[in-house]
């Protein structure tokens, strides 16, 4: 089947291993001025490759590659971390707390002359809600005498302070060497979601969907499909697209866009491709064609997006071709089959005539702004009064497990921590979602419901 537009992966090509994972994850946390960037630096004075620099009024979170005993690592430098911090300085505060949030190990630094202040408290305070493995760097540390200083920071809890200077670079390699056996092999939480700049769409669904066609509608150009030439370059394209007044980074189009003939093992390779773009992007739009029923493969994509923990957008291509019976059926196929993902905005688009590709802008923003939805504390837990006052858990063998205390310790997606004094029946936590979905808008986001139970 020549005429198949495929990934941008030779599969002929044997040296070739796709990267899936993504590395595991250090961020550096600290207040301004403690020597964050200066430490940051010496790490990776070797490779200076800046992996994303986020624009905007401050350092929010800036992300280098890493290395250090042949093990690859992502370094995610944040600016400082303030206290009941107002305007900017609180948007910092909260990119802090998101790197720690995405982080698989955390760097805090605090000045080894100043000692722990009250700011350093309160990102210890932080940082045990968050139960990241954490290593504890007392900087500027340059004499036997500023060690006075350090010895109390064993009081923080955090285990023992490792003096540095990394301006000189004393005491860095042990460090790096503690920092690296705590780091697992790849990332563990979704890796680098960068926040800031252009927002990242992954571009997904099975070939002959439309892709390539409705990338070149939004691009603007009717751009030809890069051929065998490029067949060479192996490197995943992004593209800047203009929707909605808005740039948008599509990320990994080189493969949306690569025709490649039908091969053994393709499906398993694109399976790789719609990983890896997922892994870069903070949302999906995941493209099914109305002239084919939903298939197999169309489901393992969308499972694959929610699995990510990505927003998502559903798109629905070829609008152009669909004559009232197949509108019929399309309408009960698609809330057959894609029931569990009701949640997630649909689009009907025509990537043949332009249609609606319009309304795409709208449903990434909303999806996106919900993925990053944060409900305060006070709000959740009056809901949730309310929900269990009126519809009590049903009693088990006696007992009735109660809602102590909930909370969302993350957003991008939305996670929320439920202190239970039992097990929930899975109906009961389906149902919470369910009312939490109705409540708070959560349209175009993934959400997840944990729980702590204290007997
Ligand atoms: P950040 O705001 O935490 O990123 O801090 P910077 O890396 O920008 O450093 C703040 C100031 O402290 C700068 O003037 C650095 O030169 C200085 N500094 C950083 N690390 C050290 C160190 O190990 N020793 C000394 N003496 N100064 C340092
Ligand atoms: P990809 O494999 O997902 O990148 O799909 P392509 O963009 O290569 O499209 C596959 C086939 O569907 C091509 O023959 C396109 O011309 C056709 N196609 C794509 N979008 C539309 C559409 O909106 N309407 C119609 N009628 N055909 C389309």
């Amino acid at each position: 089947d020549e005429d198949t537009y495929l990934l941008e992966t030779d599969v002929e090509d044997e040296d070739f291993i796709p990267e899936v994972a993504a590395p595991p994850v250090l961020a550096i946390i600290g207040r301004p001025n403690v020597g964050k960037s200066t430490l940051v630096n010496r790490i990776i004075r070797a490779r200076q490759a800046v992996v994303e620099d986020v624009p905007g009024v401050t350092r929010d979170r800036v992300s280098y590659e890493a290395e250090w005993n042949g093990k690859d690592f992502t370094i995610v430098d944040t600016g400082g971390w303030e206290q009941d911090a107002k305007g900017i300085h609180k948007r910092v505060a909260e990119q802090a707390e998101i790197a720690v949030d995405e982080a698989d190990v955390v760097a805090f630094v605090v000045d080894g002359l100043v000692g722990a202040t009250a700011v350093d408290e309160a990102v210890v305070k932080m940082l045990r809600r968050k139960r990241k493995p954490v290593v504890l760097l007392a900087n500027k540390v340059e004499t036997e005498a500023h060690m006075a200083e350090v010895y109390p920071l064993w009081n923080l809890g955090l285990g023992e302070p490792y003096p540095i200077s990394a301006l000189h670079g004393n005491g860095t390699g042990d460090v790096l060497d503690a920092v690296v056996k705590l780091l697992p092999e790849t990332a563990q939480h979704g890796g680098m979601i960068p926040i800031g700049g252009p927002r990242r769409v992954a571009l997904i669904g099975r070939p002959n969907v439309g892709k390539s066609s409705l990338l070149n509608k939004l691009a603007g150009s009717e751009r030809v499909v890069v051929d065998d030439v490029a067949g060479t370059t192996r490197d995943p394209v992004d593209e800047y697209i203009e929707l909605g007044g808005e740039t948008w980074r599509f990320v990994d189009t080189a493969g949306v866009r690569r025709r490649q003939h039908m091969a053994q093992g393709s499906e398993y390779y694109a399976m790789l491709r719609t990983q890896r773009a997922l892994d870069k992007a903070e949302v999906a739009v995941a493209l099914l064609a109305v002239d084919e029923p939903t298939s197999e493969q169309d489901v393992r994509i969308l499972q694959m997006a929610v699995d990510s923990g990505r927003a998502l957008v559903i798109a629905y291509n070829k609008w152009d071709l669909l004559d009232e019976e197949r509108r019929y059926y399309l309408e009960r196929e698609i809330n057959r089959d894609l029931g569990h993902v009701s949640w997630a905005p649909r689009v009907n688009v025509s990537a043949r005539t332009g249609w609606h590709k319009d309304k795409l802008a709208p449903a990434l923003d909303t999806a996106l702004e919900n993925w990053s939805q944060r409900i305060p504390t006070g709000r959740l837990n009056a809901f949730l009064g309310e929900l269990v006052a009126a519809h009590p858990h049903p009693v088990r063998g006696g007992k009735q497990p109660r809602i102590l205390f909930a909370t969302q310790p993350s957003s991008r997606p939305p996670k929320f921590v439920l202190f239970t004094t039992g097990f929930l029946d899975p109906g009961y936590r389906r149902f919470i979602m369910r009312r939490l979905r109705e409540t708070f808008d959560f349209t175009g986001t993934p959400i997840d419901i944990s729980m702590r139970v204290r007997e």
